[in-house]
């Protein structure tokens, strides 16, 4: 099997890479381990729908998100996770000190992440010597929106979208689509109001959680005297399309019979509605059905190796059964994520299949990546002040600030309503426990709450909280997600029995490094303008023996550097040849890394449109 180059994995990077060489008419080989997965509603299943009828063409290997029925969906939800089910959705990577959750499947990260796409902010990325300049935010928002508005011609909208638009979702009901981020910081109210009359007058309108972090943050500012900012988040999901039923916008990305976010509150479950613009529709639209392109999935790539004129890429073939097998390019964009793209390179260099230096596994971060909640929100009159975390899109605003010297992010978070009861009756688990319960005293404490049977009982028809719906089990639950800059000092290697497998560890405990004392404490001041108690995640109180951090955003392990002492790849993603001299700074030819494993350290904000800008960026050095 010869190519023109070979893409393997297909999430940001991956995606990114696939694009730009289908629009070159180059003949490409896509490897991802997963599958596709699409959405058990059955719109998406319809006879005619174009996916669908290409999947049963190609014999492609198609799994379903859970069910909304939320007991029957949380079994669906723990078959999709890898650990059970090696074509699982959900990898959930267990370390010593951190534990990281990564998905697996056609569009990678996109299928099971929260739609946000920001930019990380220049004091976060010069601190790490990231050099994505606003030009390059620019071209990957151009690449995802395709041309700006044009009024003149409203049918030229998207018509080279490789995604869709970017929307805020920050209220209750389908908004027009012009509002700007200011004008959802102004909607409604009087700014001289006081915070929590600010947050009553907008009740309507707002979704809860969004509103209640704006007023949080206008009371923390406050009492710190820092300046807080809110905002809402940009998401990668359709909102209310005005012009689509119109008729007025070609290639709109959202299927007919759904126009937009239902503010169901599951992202990471997977959309119903299919208002989300995953990866996996991209590489549909733009690259699956051109000829010369050839997608397997179900196949993982164990290792590279160096051969004149370019490379073999060694896979394990479980699509066509064929076993290991080797494809061979002049071009491979490795974009296997931070834990596929190192373990890969790991295994090449140890079988020195490859010339790779000392920086292969370093500089991993868990970019900063902190949960926690507000438990039993509170006005100031005793009244509930409601949250409805359950509602709306996972995520749907953020505030930034600077805390002893440090960039933190804080964005509200939505737990999905199959979780609902689950965390409510955790949570009043946890409380009862106290701050800090060792693991038997809170096993003691679930015992005597009777989490498992309240879980499983049977309705009592005359008790009025058996009627509760999910979404009011945590109308006075918060949920925290959490970014900061952490010290990137993560180690990746390989180990275990057969010392083949990725491993994760750090020199000086991670528990220990004072970003996350400070990210409590600011947690704690939130919880309390919000009348509510603070209580950390269970791995962080150590439910399992030992304080874990639980990474969504990891970063690093073939990190940039100026040479290959100190990192894997140059600026563009390309990576060194550790063969040569210390100081050279030369590269593999057409051997490239396209994912987050190359972001040295915090971004400080959800990964994804970084990742995507720095991608775009080696596309187009790769392609000159
Ligand atoms: C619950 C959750 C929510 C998130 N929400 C957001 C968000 O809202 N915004 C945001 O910016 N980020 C979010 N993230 C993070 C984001 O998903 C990642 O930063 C992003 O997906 C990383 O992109 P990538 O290109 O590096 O790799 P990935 O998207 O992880 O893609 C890697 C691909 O390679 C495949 N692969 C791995 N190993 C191999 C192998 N050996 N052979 C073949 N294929 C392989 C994988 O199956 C996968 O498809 C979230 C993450 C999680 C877990
Ligand atoms: S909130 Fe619901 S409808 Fe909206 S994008 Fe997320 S899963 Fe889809």
């Amino acid at each position: 099997m010869e190519f023109d180059a070979i893409v393997v994995g297909t999430g940001f990077g991956g995606t990114i890479a696939a694009v730009q060489l289908a629009a070159k008419g180059k003949s490409v080989l896509l490897l991802e381990r997963g599958t596709f997965w699409r959405s058990p509603d059955p719109i998406g299943l319809n006879v005619g729908d174009p996916f669908g009828d290409w999947a049963k063409q190609n014999k492609m290997p198609v799994q379903y998100w859970p069910r909304p029925d939320h007991r029957k969906g949380m079994v669906d939800f723990a078959a999709a996770l890898r650990n059970l089910h090696k074509f699982g959705l959900y990898q959930y990577s267990i370390f010593n000190q951190a534990d990281v959750l990564t998905a697996s499947g056609v569009g990678g990260g996109s299928l099971i992440y929260s739609n946000v796409s920001i930019r990380s902010d220049k004091v976060a990325r010069d601190r790490i010597g990231l050099n994505i300049s606003d030009a390059d935010y620019d071209a990957a928002r151009l690449w995802m929106e395709g041309p700006p508005h044009n009024p003149a011609d409203p049918a030229t909208q998207r018509k080279n979208a490789n995604r869709g638009w970017l929307n805020y979702v920050v209220t209750k009901i389908p908004m027009a689509k012009n509002m700007t981020a200011a004008d959802f910081v102004s909607l409604g109210v009087d700014t001289t109001k006081p915070p929590l009359q600010q947050d009553t007058d907008e009740a309507y309108l707002l979704l809860d959680r969004s509103r209640v972090l704006r007023m949080a943050a206008k009371q923390v500012s406050q009492k710190l005297g820092i300046p807080i900012e809110w905002n809402p988040l940009e998401l990668s999901l359709l909102e209310y399309d005005a012009y689509k039923n119109a008729g007025m916008v070609k290639n709109s990305d959202s299927v007919p019979a759904h126009t937009h976010c239902e503010r169901q509150g599951r992202c990471f479950l997977g959309c119903l509605p299919q208002a989300r613009h995953t990866l996996n529709k991209t590489l549909f639209k733009k690259v699956l059905q051109k000829p010369g392109v050839t997608l397997k999935p179900k196949c993982k790539v164990l290792q590279i190796k160096q051969k004149p004129g370019g490379y073999d890429v060694v896979f394990v073939d479980e699509f066509t059964g064929n076993g290991e097998t080797t494809a061979f390019a002049p071009k491979v964009f490795l974009a296997a994520g931070v834990l596929g793209s190192t373990e890969i390179l790991l295994r090449s260099k140890r079988e020195n299949t490859l010339p790779l230096g000392q920086a292969l596994g370093t500089k991993f971060s868990t970019n900063g990546d902190f949960g926690g909640f507000a438990y039993k929100t509170t006005k100031p009159d005793g009244s509930v002040l409601p949250c409805y975390t359950t509602r709306g899109p996972i995520n749907t605003s953020h505030v930034s600030l600077s805390f002893n010297g440090r960039f933190i992010r804080l964005e509200d978070c939505a737990v999905p309503s199959l979780f609902a009861e689950f965390v409510s009756k955790g949570l009043e688990v946890l409380d009862d426990a106290g701050a800090s319960p060792n693991f038997f005293q809170l096993m003691a404490a679930s015992w005597q709450a009777n989490l498992g049977e309240h879980l499983f009982e049977i309705p009592n028809t005359v008790d009025p909280k058996n009627f509760q719906t999910e979404a009011e089990m945590l109308v006075d639950t918060f949920f925290f997600n959490v970014m900061g800059q952490d010290e990137a000092t993560g180690k990746l290697k390989l180990s275990g029995i057969d010392n083949d497998q990725i491993d994760l560890g750090w020199e000086q405990p991670l528990a220990q490094q004072k970003l996350w004392a400070d990210i409590e404490t600011l947690l704690r001041e939130f919880s309390s303008a919000m009348g509510g108690r603070f209580i950390d995640l269970p791995t962080w109180q150590g439910l399992l023996g030992k304080k874990k951090i639980v990474v969504v955003h990891p970063l690093g392990g073939c990190p940039i550097g100026a040479t290959h002492e100190e990192g894997v790849v140059d600026e563009f993603g390309q990576v060194f040849d550790a063969s040569k001299p210390a100081a050279s700074k030369t590269a593999l030819p057409g051997l490239y890394v396209v994912d987050g494993a190359v972001i040295p350290g915090a971004l400080v904000a959800n990964p994804s449109l970084t990742i995507s800008a720095q991608a775009l960026k080696s596309l187009t050095k790769a392609l000159l």
